[in-house]
């Protein structure tokens, strides 16, 4: 039996519902009539616009500009007219200018087609990666040209690409791996041009075994000097300490970055948009989406233009009522109520739960030690929470509570049912002050 690689310390393993998508192939959702293109979309500051209302725009055109190193440009999905620019509140809460674009009916689409093949070079590659406004697809958005600039004097020995998908329910980077590979694997070499490292790991869990196999095909017939490192399955290997410590075995310490252990971190979803944006020269403008959770009768994986609203997505989906929607996965996720939210560059799932449990009963912590146990980073989860219910934020900055991922793992084991995540929260939100 092949040797499954992981991390040593923490982490759970909640049941990963996976089945309910992942035999669903990835589909084009075509239906659109009008799309809410937000510009701040990505970790850092937003773009600044470069339309007005009433302009017309092309599929593919750039209309916003990202206004500092870390930013992101956004281009229009569609053919269309700006109809307005508005403040609108996203999944995760983020307040943001957003063009409202109506679509041409007649003529929806951008044509994307294969370029004339060019030898690029790595600082051309990484121009690209920015002008196309590709940010990580695995949910953070933070902007890829930024995590691609190596600075003077630092070397990178690993590249490792992730693709765990280890939250439940969300199945878009397993069906990309099995319908998109030779381009996802292309996709992987530009970003090792790039970065130059001495090794290219990707890391997938033992239940996307297809998806391993599929990738391992390509890899000989062509020849990739690509490895594949098949993975355990448990919460959170897809954060990116816990995968560099299951595949390099090496921790990141804390406050400091992958790089600082030699290594690179980049998502299957973000390869493959660096892939259309090199061999179809075409800007990060639609993205695949999860569509699962038990609400949802017609689970779908769907190729999506960024900018969707969420309820015309869940149209297609026969969604019965329920008060229980999270964009990402149920671990990380961001709860929201209102479903004009539109599909942004870092949704990777959307998911219509059973109707939440009322009344869900919290109990004092009973000291069973579950928390720390389960803890990844090493934290104590129990003494975080006591020190920010009594207010004391500096004493639990000094006990790292930066180093929280929010992964949520030890709310998942707290029988006492302690809002942790929350709490961590809001004493990173108010101890950074
Ligand atoms: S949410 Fe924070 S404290 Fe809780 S298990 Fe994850 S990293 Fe540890
Ligand atoms: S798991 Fe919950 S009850 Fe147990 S020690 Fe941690 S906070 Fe307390």
């Amino acid at each position: 039996m092949e040797f499954l690689a992981t991390f040593r310390k923490g982490g759970v393993h909640p049941k990963d519902k996976k089945e309910l998508a992942n035999r669903q192939p990835i589909e084009p959702f075509t239906a659109v009539s009008e799309l809410i293109v937000p510009l701040s979309q990505h970790t850092g500051s937003p773009a600044k616009p470069l339309k007005a209302k009433g302009d017309v725009v092309v599929a593919g055109e750039k209309i916003g500009e990202s206004t500092s190193f870390i930013s992101a440009n956004i281009h229009s999905p569609v053919n269309g007219t700006i109809s307005d620019i508005k403040k609108i509140t996203l999944a995760n809460s983020v307040i943001s200018d957003a063009f409202v674009i109506t679509v041409d009916s007649e003529n929806p689409f951008g044509k994307w087609s294969l370029q004339e093949r060019k030898e690029y070079t790595g600082a051309e590659l990484l121009n690209l990666v920015k002008e196309m406004g590709i940010v990580g697809a695995g949910g953070a958005a933070f902007p890829t040209h930024v995590k691609l600039s190596i600075p003077r004097g630092k070397k990178v020995n690993d590249l490792v690409i992730n693709g765990v998908e280890c939250e439940p329910y969300l199945t878009s980077d397993h069906r990309l791996m099995l319908e998109r590979g030779e381009e996802i694997l292309e996709g992987i070499l530009y970003v090792a041009k790039i970065v130059n490292p001495q090794k290219i790991t990707i890391g997938i869990e033992n239940n996307k075994r297809d998806a391993i196999d599929n990738l391992r095909q390509i890899i000989e017939e062509k020849g990739h000097p690509i490895e594949i490192v098949p993975l355990k399955v448990k919460y959170p290997q897809g954060d990116e300490k816990q995968l560099l410590k299951a595949i390099i075995k090496r921790e990141v310490p804390s406050g400091k970055l992958p790089l600082d252990v030699g290594a690179v971190v980049v998502n299957i979803g973000t390869a493959f948009a660096i892939w259309e944006a090199v061999a179809l020269n075409k800007p990060f403008i639609e993205r695949v989406v999860t569509l699962s959770g038990e609400s949802i009768k017609d689970k779908k994986n769907l190729l999506v233009p960024i900018g969707t609203k969420v309820e015309d997505l869940l149209k297609l989906t026969a969604c019965e009522e329920t008060d229980n929607y999270i964009a990402g996965g149920p671990m990380m996720g961001f709860a929201f109520w209102d479903t004009t939210t539109p599909i942004t560059k870092g949704t990777s799932g959307i998911l219509a739960l059973a109707p939440s449990k009322k009344g869900r009963v919290t109990t004092p912590c009973i000291s069973c030690g579950r928390c720390i146990t389960a803890c990844p980073m090493g934290l104590q989860p129990t003494k975080l929470y006591r020190l920010i219910d009594h207010g004391q934020y500096e004493v639990a900055m000094a006990n790292h509570l930066m180093d929280c991922k929010e992964c949520g793992c030890c709310a998942y084991v707290c029988p006492a049912n302690l809002p942790l995540v929350h709490a961590m929260k809001l004493g990173k939100r108010v101890g950074r002050k």
